[in-house]
Formats: structure tokens, C-alpha cells, sequence
């Protein structure tokens, strides 16, 4: 579904993406792993078109190069940022319309995902008025999430989800992934909290210095020595 191929990103001198090549297939979680400054959230910028990048990118067998961010996200990609970035002076229902005016204006039906959403984050729609900024963390971030999700995207790219967040709100927004795979959503998701992410994860990649250190089946990932000396905290 979505395959780069030899991806760099360079900010003036420094070389935060190296040589990156990652596949994701319809259906999957890929979970992206590495430690603060790896170059994970610059490879996510990248292939939403919010920096340059080289290489080959291709969407659903569609070539995205150069195709500016707004028209990526009508293709099918959507992401929820790091650090959620919610609009923080508009309520959760306000937001929520802002995420799909990209693509649609039909209200009723509008109306009818975002009640959808609601179903998946119960707490969402007990805040419907609420303004944004007042949300806490956790809240913010299921609002994210389904923000991204209002563009109808079949590809949903998440950068840390559970940053910040208890260990509680975590498991929280981890269901409302898995319930969203089982309706048939793609994933790419970035996590710090490896465990996690390995155990809702297809695959995984592993990214260190900018370049992919290493790749496998997330349960394989698991077991693996590095894996779990650098990011399991050798568990
Ligand atoms: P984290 O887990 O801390 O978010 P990351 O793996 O997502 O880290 P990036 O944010 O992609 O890493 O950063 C990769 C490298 O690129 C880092 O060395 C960072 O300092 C550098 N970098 C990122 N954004 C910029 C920018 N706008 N200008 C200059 N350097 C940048």
C-alpha cells in the first residue's frame, strides 16, 4: 500500500533521514520504533509532504512526489502529529468537522462518523462542547486521532500516541487502534513505548542514526536481544 524506497531527508547539514526503504500492506500495523532522534517523525513529515524528501514514495501504486500535503491527505493518508497539536480555542465537535472539511461537506453524514468516533472514545462525546485546550492529555490525543480519522483516510499514521500520557488513557487509545484494524484500517505507527506497540504491531522497524537498523515480524522484533536490551529495558 505504501513503499518508499532509498527516502533522505537533510535539515542544511544534518542528514535526519538516511537511505530509508519501508513497506506497509493493506491491513497491517507497522510499528516504528527508535530512540529520540532517530529520524522517526522526520520520515512520517516526509511522507506526508510537510519537508522535502528524496527518493521514491508511492501510495496504493500512486507516485506522491511532489504532491503537496493537502492532496496526500485526499489520497487516503492522514496523521495525528506528535504532541497532538488540536486546534486548542475550538471545541471537540469543531474539530472534529475541521478534520473532514478537506474532503466532504454533507453534514448528516458527517454528523453519522463522527457519532462513530464518539463510539470508540466515549469520553470524546461526553466533551463534545468542550474547547480543545482544556482536554487532558489523553483526551487531546483521542481527539487527535479521531480528527485524522474525519478525513477518511486508509492509511493512519500516528507519531507517539501515548506520549505523556498514564498508563491507564494509554490502554484507552491502544483499543480504539485495534478496533480500528479490525475495521480494516492501515497503520503506521510511531511509539517510544516499544512493548506496546510490538504487541498490537504486524511488523516493525526499527530506525537508528536515520537508517533502518532492523526490520522483522513484531513478534520476532520481541524476542530479539537488541530489542529488548535498548528498548525493552532488557525485559
Ligand atoms: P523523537 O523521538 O525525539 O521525536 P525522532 O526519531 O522523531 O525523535 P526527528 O524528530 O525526526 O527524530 O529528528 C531527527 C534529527 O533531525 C534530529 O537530530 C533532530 O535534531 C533533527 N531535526 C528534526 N527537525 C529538524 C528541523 N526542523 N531543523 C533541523 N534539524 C531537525
Amino acid at each position: 500500500m505504501l513503499d518508499i524506497d532509498d527516502m533522505e531527508i537533510s535539515y542544511g547539514p544534518v542528514r535526519a533521514v538516511r537511505g530509508v526503504s519501508m513497506r506497509i500492506a493493506q491491513g497491517e500495523i507497522v510499528a516504528l520504533l527508535g530512540a529520540n532522534g532517530a529520524g522517526k517523525s522526520s520520515l512520517l513529515r516526509g511522507v506526508m509532504g510537510l519537508v522535502p524528501a528524496s527518493g521514491q514514495l508511492r501510495f496504493e501504486g500512486r507516485d506522491l512526489r511532489g504532491l503537496p500535503t493537502p492532496q496526500r491527505v485526499m489520497a487516503g493518508l492522514a496523521m495525528a502529529p506528535e504532541g497532538r497539536q488540536v486546534f486548542t480555542d475550538q471545541t471537540v465537535y469543531e474539530n472534529l468537522l475541521l478534520g473532514g472539511y478537506l474532503i466532504r461537506r454533507d453534514r448528516e453524514r458527517v454528523a453519522r462518523q463522527i457519532e462513530g468516533y464518539f463510539e470508540m472514545f466515549p469520553r470524546l462525546r461526553e466533551r463534545r462542547e468542550q474547547v480543545a485546550g482544556t482536554l487532558s492529555g489523553g483526551e487531546q490525543q483521542m481527539l487527535a486521532i479521531a480528527r485524522a480519522l474525519m478525513s477518511n483516510p486508509r492509511l493512519l499514521i500516528l507519531d507517539e500516541p501515548s506520549l505523556g500520557l498514564a498508563p491507564l488513557v494509554t490502554v484507552d487509545i491502544f483499543r480504539g487502534l485495534k478496533r480500528l484494524r479490525a475495521e480494516g484500517m492501515t497503520i503506521l505507527l510511531i511509539e517510544q513505548m516499544a512493548n506496546q506497540a510490538l504487541a498490537i504491531a504486524d511488523r516493525a522497524y526499527v530506525l537508528e542514526g536515520g537508517s533502518v537498523m532492523l526490520e522483522g515480524p513484531a513478534a520476532e522484533l520481541r524476542r530479539d536481544p537488541r530489542i529488548r536490551e535498548a528498548y525493552l529495558g532488557g525485559e
